[in-house]
């Protein structure tokens, strides 16, 4: 099977299964477990902040930082393409009780002028703008990724309104590894962010909710209160610090693997509109009468799974377990008109 379906569908490497099996555990409750307190004192470093958490999914670490940054009949100003708005059930809602304000960016990034827009004026019969969250790269978007400089005209905006930003950071290193920016260059403009070990990092479970002391401190307890405080999760934390050590530059080999499929899918008549391929997500429409449907399905009689991502609409994912001779099998396949 050759699996385009996500970056999370990634298993452990041998070495990465060897770290886990070596990881020194205790319960992290308690603050007991050294492997999670070296992931976790590993990240807070890397991206310059003072302090980090360890948790179980991306999702309940954007659910923790909403909860932590906001109060009810607050609004949090972001994206409408947002994996905090589109994939998380409906959860700003559901734990934080705020409200959502939409923007309509370009393949989900903003620009400062329009987060600034957005901000409500201080009215006791309207939402309370509170939070600006920004997503690097955009899932939605096509993992398109975010010009540093915008981010930075966005931390004034929010600096000047006094709002806070909160980082996405999913994939923040199939960014990071395109622009060349450093982890530490983009901390120092966000409050906060989230990022995966699950996704492109190949690690099989786990995010970091990196910030200050006084926001993780009460990430802590808004983390125990939704059920996500683990006890010797030092073999999880083991997985994600061999992923950071081992599996961050080789992300450039994903975005040459979509950036491929792109240039093959451009010379075909039944494809159009491929968007941009920036990182490890390739995004295309298929010319009608082909569908979704049909398509996805020709390509899995040749093993091969993809998802669709709108009516037309596919979503290709590149990651650490695609390789150049499977990504050669996926472009011959398309070429014989699946
Ligand atoms: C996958 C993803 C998340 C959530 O991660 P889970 O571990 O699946 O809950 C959050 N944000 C973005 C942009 C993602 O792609």
């Amino acid at each position: 099977m050759i699996n385009l379906l996500s970056d999370t569908t990634t298993k452990p490497t041998p070495g990465m299964l060897k770290a886990m099996w070596a990881a020194e555990v205790g319960d992290d409750v308690f603050r007991e477990d050294p492997t999670v307190n070296a992931l976790e004192a590993k990240c807070a470093a890397l991206f310059g902040h003072e302090s980090a958490l360890f948790c179980p999914s991306g999702t309940m670490a954007n659910q923790i930082a909403l909860k932590v940054h906001t109060r009810p009949l607050d609004e949090v100003i972001c994206d409408e393409m947002s994996h905090i708005y589109q994939y998380e059930v409906g959860g700003y809602a559901f734990h934080s009780g705020i409200a959502v304000n939409l923007l309509k960016g370009e393949n989900g990034i903003l620009q400062a002028e329009m987060v600034e827009a957005a901000i409500r004026p201080k009215q006791d019969w309207l939402p309370r703008s509170t939070l600006v969250v920004i997503e690097n790269t955009c899932n939605k978007g096509g993992g398109s990724i975010y010009p540093l400089e915008h981010i930075q005209g966005i931390r004034r905006v929010c600096q000047q309104r006094g709002l806070a930003l909160h980082l996405d950071g999913a994939r923040i290193f199939n960014a990071l590894v395109e622009t060349g920016d450093t982890p530490i260059t983009i901390g120092k403009e966000v409050d906060s962010l989230s990022i995966c070990l699950s996704k492109g990092l190949g690690a099989p479970v786990g995010s970091v909710l990196i910030g200050n002391q006084s926001f993780i401190a009460e990430a802590r307890r808004v983390r125990k209160a939704m059920g996500g405080g683990m006890r010797q999760a030092g073999y999880l934390a083991a997985a994600g610090i061999y992923a950071l050590d081992n599996h961050v530059e080789r992300l450039r080999e994903d975005h040459a693997h979509a950036r491929q499929i792109a240039d093959a899918l451009a010379q075909l008549p039944w494809v159009t509109n491929i968007r941009p391929v920036q990182t490890n997500i390739l995004i295309f429409d298929l010319v009608q009468p082909k569908t979704p449907a049909v398509f996805l399905e020709s390509l899995k009689q040749k093993g091969i799974i993809a998802s669709a991502f709108g009516p037309q609409t596919i979503r290709f994912v590149t990651h650490l377990d695609i390789s150049q001779a499977m990504i050669e099998q996926v472009i011959k396949c398309m070429m014989y008109d699946v």
